[in-house]
């Protein structure tokens, strides 16, 4: 039997900023470092740069000690191993969860915070991957479903045996609340990218609009590029962590519905919009959804954009970003745009 294993840091630079070097004459600083198991960098122009990066850093350390499914201090940690069935939750907490419990309500289910056992079962938590029998699955999915706990303001109620898992949306919560720190320093103009989960700050520096490249499901290359203010750009992909055995590719993003890994025809779903942790959110559930599920979705929604690959190699984009999308792949990518309502 043959397995092979990707390393999570596979998912870091997934999105490439472009065109955004500090360069001499604009004051600006860029740091990157290893958070939430993946690389963030983060690039601030002005005389606050120097406060906003180490106000990010502090912020981001404090982020992972809540959301961190593995480590025994966390919230998270403390929410799978209660001993009473409703917890008092953490301001940042309370909010990440209900954004997911409502973007749970707008897709189905198909975003779906409590498959935590199922995550463990694969073995995407430990790295001990494994394809785990039907029936395993079928007694796993009978401690799941979003609609079985309960979120009143603060407190938290989960039936026995459900465990949370935020990570489809905490590193897009994370972005935004690094942003509205930045806002309160006074920053302008800034880049949060927390693993290839980016959020614009205001305009660049010279006044335009920053470009952000979309990477290609296929390599290291781009698909396309978009541009942006204050906008949030994030993707979800079969390639990010993955293993293979037998021959046939098991990834990380599930379908609620199944236990299984989403096989509903996207690759790679990118989501853009104002909110990270909602554009994160979405782009989790949108690529479970699969192509005719999310192309009704990105219709009737105005304020989200999206761009996303299928199994068969067509680029979907909504009809909002075609001016400011451009194909960079290679070949001749066949584009379909989607048109609101
Ligand atoms: P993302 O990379 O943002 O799409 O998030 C993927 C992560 O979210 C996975 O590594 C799991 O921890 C978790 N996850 C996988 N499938 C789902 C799902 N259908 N709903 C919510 N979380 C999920
Ligand atoms: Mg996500």
């Amino acid at each position: 039997m043959k397995k092979t294993g990707f390393p999570r840091f596979f998912a870091a630079v997934l999105l490439i900023l472009l065109g955004s070097s500090c360069k001499s004459g604009a004051e600006c600083r860029r740091e990157t470092i290893f958070a939430f198991d993946t690389y963030m960098t983060f690039t601030v122009y002005g005389d606050k740069a120097d406060e906003a990066i180490s106000a990010a850093k502090e912020r981001i350390s404090a982020l992972e000690k809540l959301w961190s499914p593995t480590d025994p201090e966390s919230e998270i940690f403390r929410i799978n191993h209660r001993t009473e069935s409703t917890v008092t939750l953490s301001a940042e907490t309370s909010g990440l969860l209900r954004t997911m419990l409502d973007v749970s309500e707008m897709t189905g289910g198909a975003l779906d915070p409590t498959l935590f056992p199922l995550e463990k079962e694969w073995g995407f938590i430990s790295g001990e991957y494994r394809v785990p029998g039907k029936e395993r699955i079928a007694a796993l999915l009978e401690n799941t479903g979003y609609e079985n706990i309960t979120l009143d303001g603060d407190r938290l109620t989960l039936p026995d045996g459900f465990e949370l898992d935020v990570g489809a949306a905490a590193k897009g919560k994370a972005a935004d609340i690094i942003a509205d720190c930045f806002s309160g320093i006074g920053v302008k103009s800034a880049v949060i990218d927390l693993g290839g989960n980016i959020l614009t700050v205001g305009e660049k520096p010279d006044g335009g609009k920053w470009s952000i490249g979309i990477r290609s499901p296929y390599g290291d290359g781009t698909s396309g590029t978009v541009k942006c203010v204050g906008r949030s750009v994030v993707t979800s992909g079969n390639y990010e962590r993955f293993f293979v055995e037998d021959g046939k590719r098991y990834h990380h993003i599930l379908d609620p519905k199944t236990g299984f890994p989403a096989e509903n025809g996207i690759i790679s779903m990118t989501v853009i919009g104002a909110e990270s942790v909602i554009c994160d959110s979405l782009s989790t559930a949108l690529f479970v959804m699969g192509t005719d599920k999310a192309c009704a979705f990105l219709a009737g929604n105005d304020d989200t954009d999206a761009v996303f690959v299928t199994s068969d190699g067509i680029i979907y984009i909504t009809a909002g970003i075609k001016d400011t999308f451009t194909y960079t792949g290679d070949g001749n990518a066949e584009i379909r745009i989607i048109e609101g309502k």
